[in-house]
């Protein structure tokens, strides 16, 4: 496809998770503020800086739902998880069709219910074959199940027939919390569709759980069902030819979803050779693609192993993985090269992902420079870019291109955001 403006281009690099909290272990600071970063703080010296939220401040994000609205979308447009893992793994889901994410783990029976336990085994690549084709498929009230499997113990559960995505999860997330309850959800009390796939999955559960009793990992857990919807493709909404470097297939279905490239990258123990490898690659891709997606989730996988110094660590290693790279790149005047991160990810306490912003940098000719020197969350504050939320990102990235439409020109019949847009010329017959 012929890009409309080739001398600009982007790499969106996102370092997944990298906010975080003030720990006393560190000084009262973040993992990212205690890190000795100086390839980082180079590029926030060398362009604009901000905090940057792809919602409000303060809620907690789920890295796929940061990324829909990164790269342009709506909420309303969001299929839900499993519809995207489902995606990913290059399953034919139908419009009609729902998926959810579902997972085995231990539960102990108490009070009639069932408690999440903590589960650290990893088993047999035999022993997992084993529990899927214990609860592989089932069908009853009309709705047919179907567990794919992701990895290791994770899948999704694709459900077909008379089915609705507004159903509750079962899974609590955290070992010693009760399984929920399935339900409708409020909204969708007294819908058929809702009720019978409350009914259906709740006996599919309780059918996986007999099948799976003498286990070590004796139920599944579901959560965040979802149903994919038509939406525009993410060339045709912004105008830019995007591919994703990731490991994650959450990252293969989202790009499936929107009508992105994809290249997978698997992840290794040395997050900065990935890192470095993903933007070699990156590199590469800037003939063919002018939004390339570089994504690492060495720092939120880091900070979900509750350990702060761990996750400097990480940051660290990274830093100067990017900086084995990022120098030719960086040496290409018509390269943007914009640094953020999701969403947050706490190194201690309850949550899984916490509400605070991220980190911002755009690097690039043209770009305003500020007084920032240094790439964490208090010193991106001070930054030039000031608060920047949601769609914004994509907005920015399209200005800095040299692409963003003037409001209010109507140069196609869609009042879409980038220009110039993909146009008929005047015919003079
Ligand atoms: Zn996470």
């Amino acid at each position: 496809m012929a890009l409309p403006d080739k001398s600009k281009r982007c790499i969106l690099m996102i370092l997944d998770g990298i906010g975080d909290r003030s720990y006393k272990e560190l000084d009262y600071q973040t993992p990212l503020e205690a890190a000795h970063t100086p390839v980082l703080d180079r590029l926030a010296a060398r362009g604009a800086n901000g905090l940057y939220h792809p919602a409000q401040s303060g809620r907690a994000l789920t890295g796929e739902n940061a990324h829909f609205s990164m790269f342009g979308y709506d909420p309303s447009e969001f299929p839900g998880r499993g519809a995207l893992e489902a995606l990913g793994l290059g399953i034919a889901i139908r419009p009609e069709d729902v998926a959810v994410m579902a997972r085995f783990a231990h539960t102990e029976e108490k009070d009639n219910s069932l408690i999440l336990q903590k589960s650290a085994v990893s088993f047999l690549k035999q022993e997992t074959e084993g529990f899927i084709q214990a609860i592989e498929s089932y069908e009853t009230d009309e709705v047919k199940f179907r567990f794919h499997q992701i990895e290791g113990l994770t899948g999704i559960l694709l459900m077909s027939g008379h089915v609705s995505p507004y159903i509750t999860d079962t899974d609590p997330i955290t070992a010693g919390h009760f399984l929920s309850e399935l339900k409708p959800w409020q909204a969708y009390a007294r819908d058929p569709a809702a009720l019978n796939t409350v009914k259906a999955l709740k006996k599919y559960l309780l059918w996986a759980y007999a099948r799976l009793k003498e286990q070590p990992v004796n139920a599944l857990l579901t959560q965040r069902a979802g149903q994919i919807k038509l939406v525009p493709f993410f060339r045709e909404r912004y105008g830019l030819c995007g591919i994703s470097i990731a490991s994650g297939n959450i990252y293969r279905g989202i790009c499936t979803y929107i009508g992105m490239d994809f290249r997978a990258m698997p992840d290794s123990n040395h997050p900065g050779k990935d890192i470095a490898e993903r933007l070699v690659m990156a590199r590469q891709l800037l003939d063919t693609y002018d939004f390339i997606h570089v994504h690492t989730k060495a720092p939120d996988m880091a900070a979900h192993a509750k350990d702060p110094i761990a996750k400097k660590n990480v940051i660290e290693a990274l830093d100067a993985g990017i900086g084995e790279a990022i120098a030719p790149i960086l040496d290409d005047p018509e390269v943007l090269v914009i640094i953020t991160a999701d969403h947050s990810t706490p190194s201690s306490g309850p949550l899984i992902h916490s509400g605070e912003p991220v980190p911002l940098t755009f690097c690039g000719k043209g770009v305003r420079r500020d007084s920032v020197n240094k790439f964490d969350e208090i010193s991106a504050a001070g930054g030039a870019l000031g608060g920047v939320r949601g769609k914004e990102l994509i907005y920015l990235i399209l200005n800095n291109l040299n692409r963003a439409k003037l409001c209010g020109l109507m140069d196609t019949p869609i009042d879409q955001a980038y220009w110039p847009g993909d146009y008929e010329p005047f015919r003079l017959k």
